[in-house]
């Protein structure tokens, strides 16, 4: 199985202007590789592959032996592959009849990929961790975790976002037990909503934090104040330097808010049940693309699934259809159905209930008969598992855990103080009968 850690970078004085010049090296390639593709189609309809650059390759380091020949051979490989990937997709989509974007001229390129590194995390003799990267040496790096047991290290990327280094490592780790064949133990529907970012089938709410409406607000203040400048002007950049940042931040905090969350349910649950909400057509349609992008379900779907598969539990998606308007204990569909704005669900059949409760109640379902049917297929017996509370409400783990030494600079805490309630704490949405 594949996973990517991601590590802050701290380059030292005299390594920052090396990972600048590869910044504009790299797009110095890109741009002649792609110069190249485009004259010889223009001039005699010929096409140019990423083998023929490659050879290509060792004449252009050599003639720029200051520029180009400075850096490692493998990086500007894959820049050249790269530069295939654009191209390759620019022409299926000029197949499939769509009208796909010419790939670009760049001035800068953002990161820049080692294919092959062999151990590329060591200690260095202070004792201190670093990155060891060829033609750059040791970049001191905050190993926040370590590496995870038997992992080998596939590829290394070093990115450039917001003035700040980091590193993408993608390692190859040992796959994990496959989930079992009986019926999920704990399992959990999750309702993706607005209001509440999701409400969970065992009654829980868990709501979008406060951090995240202050981040966007910060963010929205920033983009008004780049729009003041002089385009093109020194505060002019200053102030993309400083909104570039401010995204980073959110972007940050949102996957961080992600990363809790789905941690949260892969521990707790063996089968989490999500709607298969198509997110980017939803977007499209609807106004409320704002805050749809906001609520950041697709992140949480995506993050849970490879927890559960990593702790060999369950993650799947059930249609969406209509698992609000159905009622979660008879079945019958509301009958007239029930509008936007109305929060409690009641049926003749005398169930009354939350409405996100309810339908997170349905997905539920959705997800066990979507399991018994797979189980079914399997010939493996399948008992129904009763829907409800699984462990006491709020999961005191989640509080106590401790923040790791690193936040202290940033935030000031101390080491090992407790975890402090965060305020996304979880809360009844009804009464559990
Ligand atoms: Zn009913």
């Amino acid at each position: 199985m594949r996973l990517s850690f991601q590590y802050r970078l701290y380059p030292l004085a005299d390594q920052l202007p090396i990972l600048q010049a590869h910044r504009a090296e790299l797009a110095y390639l890109w741009n002649h590789a792609r110069a190249q593709r485009r004259d010889a189609w223009a001039r005699d309809r010929r096409s140019i592959h990423y083998l023929d650059q490659q050879r290509e390759l060792t004449r252009w380091r050599a003639y720029d032996s200051q520029g180009l020949g400075r850096l490692s051979v493998r990086v500007a490989q894959d820049c050249l592959q790269r530069l295939d990937l654009a191209f390759c997709a620019f022409f299926r989509g000029v197949q499939g009849g769509e009208r796909p974007g010419y790939p670009r001229i760049k001035r800068e390129v953002n990161s820049f990929t080692f294919p092959t590194l062999r151990d590329p995390i060591v200690m260095s003799r202070n004792g201190t961790w670093r990155l060891k990267v060829p033609k750059l040496g040791e970049i001191p790096l905050r190993l926040h975790r370590p590496l995870p047991q038997g992992a080998e290290v596939r590829t290394v990327t070093v990115r450039h976002v917001a003035s700040a280094w980091y590193t993408d490592l993608s390692l190859e780790i040992p796959d994990p037990a496959p989930p079992p064949r009986e019926s999920p133990q704990t399992p959990v529907g999750v309702d993706l909503g607005l209001t509440h970012l999701a409400t969970l089938s065992t009654g829980e709410v868990i709501e979008r934090p406060g951090f995240l409406r202050k981040g966007e607000w910060r963010l929205r203040k920033e983009q008004r104040r780049l729009s003041r400048k002089r385009r093109g002007s020194h505060r002019y950049h200053r102030q993309r330097v400083r909104v570039e940042r401010a995204h980073e931040r959110v972007r940050r905090q949102r996957r961080w808010f992600a990363h809790r969350i789905s941690h949260d349910l892969a521990e707790r649950f063996d089968m989490v049940a999500f709607e298969d909400i198509n997110i980017a057509g939803l977007m499209e349609r609807t106004r409320h693309a704002k805050s749809l992008s906001d609520a950041g379900w697709g992140i949480l779907r995506e993050l849970t699934e490879y927890k559960e598969t990593l702790r060999s539990g369950r993650c799947l998606r059930v249609p969406a259809r209509g698992t609000t308007q159905g009622c979660s204990k008879c079945g019958r569909r509301a009958d007239p159905p029930l509008e936007l704005h109305t929060r409690t669900y009641r049926c003749p059949c005398g169930y009354e209930g939350d409405r996100d409760f309810n339908s997170a109640r349905n997905v539920l379902a959705r997800g066990i008969h979507l399991l018994s049917e797979e189980l079914r297929r399997s010939s493996a017996e399948v008992k129904c598992v009763e829907s409800g509370p699984t462990r006491a409400l709020g999961g005191r783990r989640v509080y106590q855990r401790r923040r790791a030494c690193f936040k202290k600079r940033e935030y000031g805490i101390e080491v090992g103080a407790p975890f402090e309630r965060p305020t996304w704490a979880v809360r009844l949405a009804v009464p559990i009968p």
